[in-house]
């Protein structure tokens, strides 16, 4: 199996050096996976090791190796988001939704954002946002795609229609969902997306990565007997692989 989304400088934790990659590739091999993609927040972008990526990818055989990063994506902000894309030899990009008007939502102690809004009009700013993501053509992968349900916070209409409207433009974008198990260590405590938002993605032909979304080591391919088990029974048996920004598959199980 892939996890093709975690951080190892996660928020500026630790730096990335060969022993704390090699550190995380031990967890990687020892939970059976065959690859494992390193994607920094790209505002951490100037400590990224490259040298040091690379001496821990020749040395490590068990588990290949990724580079990607995690975009933040804002509408705006195009300039950084084209260099911070652009900046390394990444394998594959991926774009995240983080923000609505600026405002970052799923940070624990500033939750103002959803004292502001109305939850409705929130989850449309967010939904719309995603859809831009997706349709920007900037991105391989479209991060955690549900995000703004982290802390529970629900409308009281249904969401349905807008989750259609939005699985509609991803799958015409060509963007791969990062099916992500961070969710399960936060408040939803689910995967993103959904299982309602993965079975509109089945429907429409959209792939999927796996991934944990890990801020350390320990966390790497956490949540997969949950996140494995969902997309099996919503009926996809493969994941989409990446190498120098060129797509390929492996089955989720042999068969
Ligand atoms: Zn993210
Ligand atoms: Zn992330």
């Amino acid at each position: 199996m892939i996890d093709y989304h975690l951080h190892v400088i996660a928020h500026g934790d630790r730096p990335m050096t060969v022993e704390n990659i090699l550190e995380y590739l031990e967890v990687a091999k020892s939970r059976g996976l065959r690859q494992m993609g390193i994607t920094e927040h790209d505002r951490y972008l100037d400590e990224i090791d490259l040298a040091a990526f690379q001496e821990a990818r020749e040395m490590y055989q068990d588990v290949e190796l990724r580079l990607g990063i995690e975009i933040d994506f804002v509408p705006g902000a195009e300039e950084r988001m084209d260099r911070d894309g652009s900046a390394l030899p990444y394998d594959y990009v991926i774009g995240s939704v983080h923000r609505v008007t600026g405002e970052e939502i799923d940070h624990p102690e500033h939750r103002e954002i959803y004292e502001k809004m109305e939850t409705y009009e929130l989850y449309e700013a967010y939904y719309k946002n995603v859809r831009e993501a997706a349709l920007s053509g900037r991105f391989e992968i479209l991060g955690h795609p549900d995000l703004i349900k982290i802390f529970r916070t629900f409308p009281d209409r249904d969401i349905t229609p807008m989750l259609e409207e939005t699985a509609d433009a991803i799958a015409e974008s060509g963007v791969v969902v990062d099916v992500n198990a961070a969710g399960l260590r936060k408040p939803i405590g689910e995967v993103y997306p959904s299982r309602q938002f993965l079975e509109m993605f089945h429907r429409r032909g959209v792939p999927i990565v796996l991934s944990s979304d890990a801020h350390a080591a320990d966390q790497v391919a956490m949540g997969y007997e949950k996140s494995m088990k969902l997309v099996h029974d919503v009926g996809y048996r493969e994941v989409v692989t990446f190498k120098d920004r060129e797509r390929g598959t492996l089955s989720l199980r042999p068969e």
